[in-house]
Parts: structure tokens; sequence; C-alpha cells
């Protein structure tokens, strides 16, 4: 490495924030250039009601704050505090009727009755094998572990439940839906692969390690991740919006946290024409609306056992949530929409004022929504919780017009920076096995626009700082990330 050799990354959240701790831990000279005024992106957690509720802006619970195997080398978990609800996840069906995910996969295959030897034998090839899961889940799909016979049984396992065939498996409601929740996440058409495939590993992680959540907020992460960088000599520029190349000096290496579309903009005619036109091709999925409440109270669940839950899936039958997943594919707002809760204070009381809770929702939209949420998922929630509305204090909510204003990597709300399909899986934005180095020498992508995809895990940053470490700097061993 010669001694002028510095990096530039344009965006601070977790990805961001993971390429610039990479790339100082083997001796780079890094700048981070963020457009908010605070570091952490998607990963931050402020005081969006009312004084002393401590809400998370994006993430709330991070299914891979265990397995990502960048956050393993970072030592993660012996860097701050996370609990780890022995419910991951539960599902509303209605007000009386609800299911549970446990972090045990046997006493959740058990209360799923008929359907528990269907729950076991779909999700045991997953939890069997954290090293395989962690894996596919920590680098590009075009580099899946030397597995054959696992990658198949998992092959089959996400044809079984990708299809219209999907119910053939299940003899009740109960362990469908719960399922389809976690199928849920990436906003977009089912049954279908690609959710599929981001369901199962989600609905294995609950049963692998659990969903965990951070003390004090998502923020506990991304001031980890500063404090690395900081005392690894890693300088931040905040309220900086990058817009051109020209701004960034001589730097041997950019590393974008941006979306595709904004790697375009502002690369422009530093990218060939025929990659650039590749990414202007890339496609968005449907987007999220999100309100946060400040409650003078825990919610009040009609099924108590909802309160013992990490995160809860408002979405009925595993039909009614189909309704509303293709009514957004379609550019509706449904009728009866998924809503997806997170109730923090319950674990973790510095989150509120004494006595006090609150509740992080948000729910899928179509693309480019303006409509304000608030009635809507309030509306859901009430369902499920008949009363909420009169432990409501305050709240605070962004359309997902709203939210790509306040990040542009979530284009028309598309809080996965990209269609979550197979094939964009696979070619993420393109099809490589270096998908985060750009032809355009010195600039690469590092945002959840590349494997393995969307979520708070660092895996994004970690593989593009790899990568530019070995081409642009001549380092080919793994920098120590160690605490
Ligand atoms: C409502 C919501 C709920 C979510 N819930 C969860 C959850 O519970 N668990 C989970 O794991 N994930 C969740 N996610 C997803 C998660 O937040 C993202 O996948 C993750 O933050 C992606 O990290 P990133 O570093 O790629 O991008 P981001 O976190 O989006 O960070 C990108 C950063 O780059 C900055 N930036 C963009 N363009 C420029 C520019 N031109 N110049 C300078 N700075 C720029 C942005 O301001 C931002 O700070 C959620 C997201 C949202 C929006």
């Amino acid at each position: 490495m010669t001694s002028s050799a510095t990096a530039v990354v344009v965006g601070a959240g977790p990805n961001g924030l993971a390429a610039a701790v990479t790339l100082a831990r083997a001796g780079v000279p890094v700048r981070v250039y963020e457009r908010a005024g605070t570091l952490g992106g998607g990963s931050r957690t402020s005081e969006l009601t009312e004084p002393g509720f401590l809400h998370d802006t994006c993430s709330a619970v991070h299914p891979m704050a265990y397995a990502s195997a960048f956050f393993k080398r970072f030592g993660l978990r012996s860097r701050i505090r996370l609990i780890n609800p022995e419910i991951p996840y539960g599902h509303g069906l209605d007000a009386d009727r609800v299911v549970l995910a446990w972090r045990d996969l046997d006493r959740t295959a058990e209360a799923l009755g008929p359907d528990a030897k269907a729950w076991r034998s779909l999700l045991e090839p997953f939890v069997n094998r954290p090293d395989l899961v962690g894996r596919i889940t920590s680098d590009s799909p075009l580099r899946p572990p030397l597995a054959p016979l696992w990658l198949a049984r998992v092959g089959l396992s996400v044809l079984d439940q990708g299809t219209a065939l999907w119910d053939r498996r299940w003899q009740t409601e109960q362990a469908p839906a719960l399922l389809t929740g976690a199928m849920g996440h990436p906003i977009q058409r089912m049954p279908a692969p690609g959710p599929t495939a981001a369901g199962l590993v989600l609905a294995s992680l609950a049963h692998i390690e659990g969903w965990p959540i951070p003390v004090g907020g998502s923020q506990a992460i991304s001031d980890a991740l500063v404090d690395d960088a900081r005392a690894h000599g890693v300088e931040f520029v905040t309220d900086h919006q990058v817009r051109s190349l020209d701004e960034l000096g001589d730097a041997s290496a950019v590393l974008f946290d941006t979306s595709p579309k904004a790697l375009v903009q502002i690369a422009g005619d530093a990218l060939p024409a025929r990659y650039a036109r590749r990414l202007r091709r890339y496609r968005y999925g449907g987007g999220a609306a999100k309100v946060d409440y400040a409650l003078s109270g825990p919610v009040p669940w009609k099924s108590p056992e909802l309160a013992r839950a990490g995160t809860v899936h408002l979405g009925g039958s595993r039909g009614q949530m189909v309704a509303a997943e293709n009514a957004v594919a379609a550019g509706r707002h449904p009728e009866r929409p998924y809503v997806l809760v997170s109730q923090p204070a319950t674990f973790d009381p510095s989150r509120a004022p004494e006595g006090r809770h609150l509740l992080w929702a948000y729910t899928h939209v179509p693309s480019g929504s303006t409509v304000d949420p608030t009635e809507a998922v309030t509306q859901r929630i009430e369902q499920f919780a008949p009363g909420f509305r009169d432990v409501v204090l305050a709240s605070s909510s962004r359309s997902a017009a709203e939210l790509e204003e306040h990040n542009p990597n979530y284009v028309g709300g598309d809080i996965s920076v990209g269609h979550v399909g197979v094939t964009q899986l696979v070619a993420r934005p393109v099809l490589s096995t270096d998908p985060w180095r750009t032809p355009a020498k010195g600039l690469y992508l590092c945002s959840s626009a590349t494997p393995p995809g969307p979520g708070v895990h660092g895996v994004c940053g970690w593989r593009a700082a790899l990568s530019a470490l070995r081409h642009e700097f001549g380092v080919t061993t793994e920098p120590d990330l160690s605490p």
C-alpha cells in the first residue's frame, strides 16, 4: 500500500460503518461522508415522539446480530448488550387466536398440533446447520458453501413453500400463518421463491439463536461501530450529501453505502455505460410506512401471550396476508394491512420513562405512497388490542415517500433497497462473484443492494471493503476486527 492511499465511504449506515471499520483496521486512512446529522443510517434511535421515549427510526429487531460473519469477527455480542426474547415472534390470526414462535424449535412445533411434524421437517435442515445458514447469509449466492446435499434439501424447502402448492404441507391455519408472517418481510407478491427463501432463513434464525433487541435501541449497534472506527482513525463528515465524485479528492477507493440509483447519479460517466444501464434497470420493491407510538402503558393485547413476543406480526390468516401483500404489489393500499410491531420497553425499561411504553410499527404500502399510515396501523392494532387508542400518548409517522426523503437509499419507501426476488437475490445488483466491485477502477457498492441484502448485519460493507483491500491496496489477509 502506498502512503497516500486513502478510502472514502459515502453513507454511514451499518454497511458503510462496517466498511470503514474493516478498511481502517487494515491501516487505510478512511473518511466517511454522511448526509444526515447523525451516524447509523437505518440503525439509529431517537426521541421521535416525546422526551424520554427512545424510538428506533428504522431497524428495531436484529435476527442477523449473531449469524453475521462480520458481527462475529467484530465481536458485537461482547461490545453491546442484546436482549433475546424467549418468543422471537408471535402472529395474530385474530384477536383471540395467536401463534408463537419460541426460540426452542420443539416447543414451537408441539404447540402447532397436527402441523408439528411439518414445521419441524421444514425448518430442521436449517436449524441443524447454523454454520451453513451463517455462510449463505454472509457471502455472494454465487459462492455457496460446498454442501450439495444440504443445498438441495433447503432448495426443496424453498420450492415447497414458494409456489401455489404451498398449502399441501399444512393441516391447520396456525403454522402457515406463522411462516407467512416471516415470509412477508420482503414486501412482495406471495407465494414466490424469493420471499420464501428470506422467510425460511428468518424463521430458522429465530430457532437457532433468536431475534435480539439491543439495549438502548439499534443505535447501540451503530455506536459500537462508530467507536471502533474512530479508535482506528476514521474521520466522519456529517450533514454532507455527496453529489459528485469531484467532491471526494483522489481516494484510491470509494465505497457507496447508497442505492444503485444514487451510485449512477454520483459516479456519472465514471461507470461504463453498460454497467450504468444495468443499475438503471435494477428493480425496487414495495414501500413501507412507519408509525411510532409513545404509550401510557403496555399494549392491551386481547391475547396476553403476545406481550411476551419481541416482534408481533399482525397479519391474520395466510390468505389474508397474501391478499394484503398482493394488493400492495398491484399498487393498492390493502383493506386489512400486514402490520409488523415491536414493543421494546417490555424487555428494556431504559427505552421509556418509568411505567411508560413505546411501540414501533410499520406496514406495507405501494411504492412512493404519500398516505399517512397512522390511522390504518392504529385500526389494525385495535383489532388485536381493543383499547389501544386509549394508551396512545403521542405518535409520529412517516409515509413511504417520507422514508425516502429521510434516507434516499429507500427508493419509494423500499426498505430492502431492491426487490427481493430470486433473480435479484442472485444478481444483486448484477450477476458477479464479486458484486461489490464495480467495473470502474476504485468504485464499490457496499449497501444492502449487494449480497446478502437487507438487514443490519454489516456483511455488505465488510465484503466490499475486503474486495477493495485486495484490489486497490494489495491487502489479501483479512484484518483482525476483534475488540
Ligand atoms: C422502517 C424500517 C424498519 C426496518 N426494520 C429492520 C429490522 O427490524 N431489522 C433489520 O435488521 N433491518 C431492518 N430494516 C432494514 C435496515 O435498516 C437496513 O437494511 C440497513 O440499515 C441497511 O444498511 P445500509 O448501511 O446498507 O444502509 P442504510 O442504513 O440505509 O444507510 C445508508 C446511509 O447512507 C446515507 N447516504 C445515502 N446517500 C448519501 C449520499 N449521497 N451522501 C452521503 N450520505 C448518503 C444515508 O443517509 C444513510 O445514513 C428496517 C428499515 C426500515 C426503513
